[in-house]
């Protein structure tokens, strides 16, 4: 990631509510954030569940389109067992290969596919690779979605082994509001969530989807049109 891309970030975090531009919780969070990125997976997606609901976690997935269209009854098991589904494109083409319109059409595509498997509104989108231009930011904020990103990165989709997932759990020390990125379809998060939840625990943490950060932004922004206090707070 380039500086100006890497200030542009920074300064959408600060100037945007968490229901346009979400890169980490809030700093007074009582929990994290782990998201899977690139499913579902036949092999991987069951397994990752599996674990996620012996330890009684949800989670956010970022969804490729077309792996949705090919496993769509693990979609239905994600929404069954209280995760959320987001959008990740249609193909997850390189970032720079894609125009805006193409962009528009592939969010489009993905989400009408979401939202007939799980009956409910998707309008959680992370970019591949976390790449944006100002034109797709335009373009995304068009279409009323909410631009995820994250603001911890094992970099999982590179281990050869669980012993390199192991070694940076021992290192990563969660803090209140960390938006976790791993893939489902690698098998190396699985290996380590019984010590990561464990440890998050330990520290007076929980374990949550994106969705309730989400809409306590849109609360806040819709009360503060109405200039009133809003009913909730994060
Ligand atoms: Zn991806």
């Amino acid at each position: 990631m380039g500086v100006v891309q890497r200030l542009t970030r920074i300064a959408l975090a600060a100037t945007q509510p968490r229901d346009r531009w979400i890169s980490r919780g809030p700093k007074s969070a009582q929990a994290i954030a782990l998201t899977f990125d690139d499913g579902p997976h036949p092999e991987h997606t069951p397994k990752l569940l599996d674990i996620l609901a012996k330890l009684e976690v949800t989670a956010t997935f970022f969804v490729i389109g077309q792996q949705a269209a090919r496993h769509p009854e693990l979609i239905r098991r994600m929404v069954a067992e209280g995760h959320q589904v987001a959008n990740h494109t249609w193909f997850h083409h390189e970032p720079t290969r894609l125009s805006s319109l193409a962009l528009a059409a592939e969010v489009k595509e993905t989400r009408a596919l979401l939202e007939d498997l799980t009956g409910e509104a998707v309008t959680l989108f992370r970019p591949p690779k976390g790449e944006l231009t100002w034109g797709k930011i335009r373009t995304l904020w068009t279409l009323e979605q909410t631009i995820a990103l994250w603001n911890i990165d094992p970099k999982d989709f590179a281990f050869k082994g669980p012993g390199d997932i192991a070694a940076w759990e021992a290192n990563y020390f969660p803090a209140r509001g960390d938006i976790v990125l791993f893939h489902d379809n690698h098998p190396w998060a699985t290996t380590i969530l019984p010590q990561l939840v464990e440890k998050t625990r330990a520290l007076g943490l929980g374990l949550i989807t994106l969705a309730p950060w989400i809409k306590a932004a849109r609360l806040r922004r819709h009360a503060s049109l109405l200039n009133v206090e809003p009913a909730v707070t994060a």
